[in-house]
């Protein structure tokens, strides 16, 4: 066997992490326990501009910050609980909202821990609040404890000398690597020094997102956003999810969508179903935190070469949602692969390639999903039908809740896209389905019916 084939991570290896998001914080953290297990040294450096105490989204990943119930029991199970400074809230339910009504769904998982909504950086640029502690410091940190030397540079240049990446920052040479692992997310230019490598990377498609956080006041976050994050199924042009996640003092709006810009968050903020939940007469200030970040809705093409592992967004994500869940996901697989198997091409093509595969293979399913979710909330009568049937089971739960328990896994990411297609076309979803839009097609024949009358 080759040394492309199979490399075993050598005794006082160096390890370049470029990006200290929570791909490259995961990878780092699982690295460092494993090699300590196994009795090995290694020098683990991360390699992040960012310092993610700043304010605004020089100081931020951008993102609503969402970690879902089963990152946080997942981290709890690790070992890494999130202290309360970091929780902005507990989330406990999602409300949607569309023409057709509104539902609240709780979780219908009986887990010790909720939902975490936390900020990734320190809070809204121009947040008065101080004592914010960001997610991604908070990653650092536990990386930092375990042995991982945070450098807080930019790597702007990457060689294969032989076959070891050779790094550089401003011109000047920063390390040689026994293993380069790539943790740089979709927002920077760094994929392409990747691509130009040659192995056979290339980076994943993605769409441009906008957040946007508006400062209503603690007590009017509660009072009217409560411990619930709002998802908005209103069918605007160009608008694939939108949702507001409630914080502190503010609510962040999170809009997916082709070409969303600042108009787009106006037309969202206009929206009849929205205004009803800001103050009368309330508009976004002149200047408010608000960034245009882009998000992975595709695959990498081959996320791994000799000596060299992609994790996180710059490899595989979930489709829309727990974003954070896979980067715990990839980057702890890539790290329990180098510690176990080792850093050689063939080791990562049998043993890593397979994890990245099994989120895209599950992101098709997905894609189908939320065509089809769109579909019935875009047809008046399927809508009114489907939001019948959520209703129904929110307020007698006894009879079963499946539909709910659909929608809540399909935004939450608590399960597999196959598992909710399997649930969804099973007989027992497609007769309660058939039986709320049947429900509501003779509720609209009854109204027509008695207006005919009065005339
Ligand atoms: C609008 C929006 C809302 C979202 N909301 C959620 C949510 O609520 N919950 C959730 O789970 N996910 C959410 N996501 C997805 C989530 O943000 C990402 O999946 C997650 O941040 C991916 O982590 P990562 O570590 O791979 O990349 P990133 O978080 O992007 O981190 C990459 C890091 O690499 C650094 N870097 C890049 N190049 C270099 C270089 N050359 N040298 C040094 N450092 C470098 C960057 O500075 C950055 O810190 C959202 C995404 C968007 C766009």
């Amino acid at each position: 066997m080759t040394e492309r084939e199979h490399l075993p991570l050598p005794q006082g290896a160096e390890i370049a992490v470029i990006g200290g998001g929570p791909a490259g914080a995961f990878f780092s953290i699982y690295a460092m326990r494993l090699a300590k297990d196994m009795g090995k040294k290694v020098r683990l450096t991360i390699f992040d501009r960012k310092t993610f105490t700043h304010q605004g989204p020089a100081g931020c990943n951008m993102c609503a910050g969402v970690v879902s119930e089963s990152m946080v029991q997942s981290l709890a199970i690790d070992g890494i609980n999130l202290p309360p400074s970091i929780v902005q809230r507990s989330v406990d339910s999602y409300c949607f909202h569309s023409s057709s009504g509104e539902v609240y769904i709780r979780s219908p998982y009986t887990r010790q821990r909720g939902i975490a909504t936390t900020y990734r950086g320190g809070g809204p640029k121009g947040s008065e609040k101080t004592g914010i502690q960001s997610f991604d410091e908070f990653l650092m940190e536990r990386a930092a404890k375990e042995g991982a030397i945070l450098d807080r540079q930019v790597v702007d240049e990457i060689q294969l000398n032989g076959y070891k990446p050779r790094l550089c920052s401003g011109k000047k040479f920063v390390m040689e690597a026994d293993l380069l692992v790539g943790a740089f997310g979709v927002n920077a230019l760094t994929a392409k020094k990747f691509e130009d490598l040659g192995f056979g990377y290339t980076a994943p498609d993605t769409i441009r997102a906008t957040q946007a956080e508006m400062p209503l006041g603690k007590d009017w976050v509660s009072e009217h956003f409560g411990n619930a994050i709002h998802v908005f199924l209103l069918n605007l042009p160009g608008v694939k999810f939108a949702a507001i996640t409630p914080k502190g003092e503010y609510a962040t709006i999170s809009l997916l969508g082709k070409d969303v810009n600042q108009e787009t968050v106006k037309a969202f903020l206009s929206h009849p179903l929205v205004q009803k939940m800001l103050p009368t007469n309330w508009k976004l200030p002149e200047r408010f935190c608000h960034c245009f970040p882009k998000i992975n809705v595709g695959a990498a093409c081959k996320p791994y070469g000799h000596r060299i592992v992609i994790v996180g967004d710059a490899a595989s994500t979930r489709l829309y949602k727990d974003g954070i869940g896979s980067a715990y996901v990839t980057g702890k697989a890539a790290a329990q692969v180098v510690s176990l198997y080792g850093i050689g091409e063939g080791d990562f093509l049998r043993h890593y390639s397979t994890v990245c595969k099994e989120i895209n293979r599950d992101n098709l399913v997905g894609r189908f999903l939320f065509g089809a979710n769109d579909f019935i909330c875009g047809l008046p009568s399927l809508s009114k039908g489907y939001f019948r049937t959520l209703q129904q089971e929110q307020k007698d739960p006894s009879l079963g809740t499946p539909h709910s328990d659909m929608l809540w896994d399909m935004f939450t990411g608590s399960r597999s896209y196959r598992d909710i297609l399997f649930q969804a076309i099973s007989p027992r979803s497609q007769y309660t389905m058939v039986r709320g839009v049947l429900g509501a097609l003779s509720e609209s024949f009854n109204l027509f019916s008695t207006a005919l009358g009065k005339g």
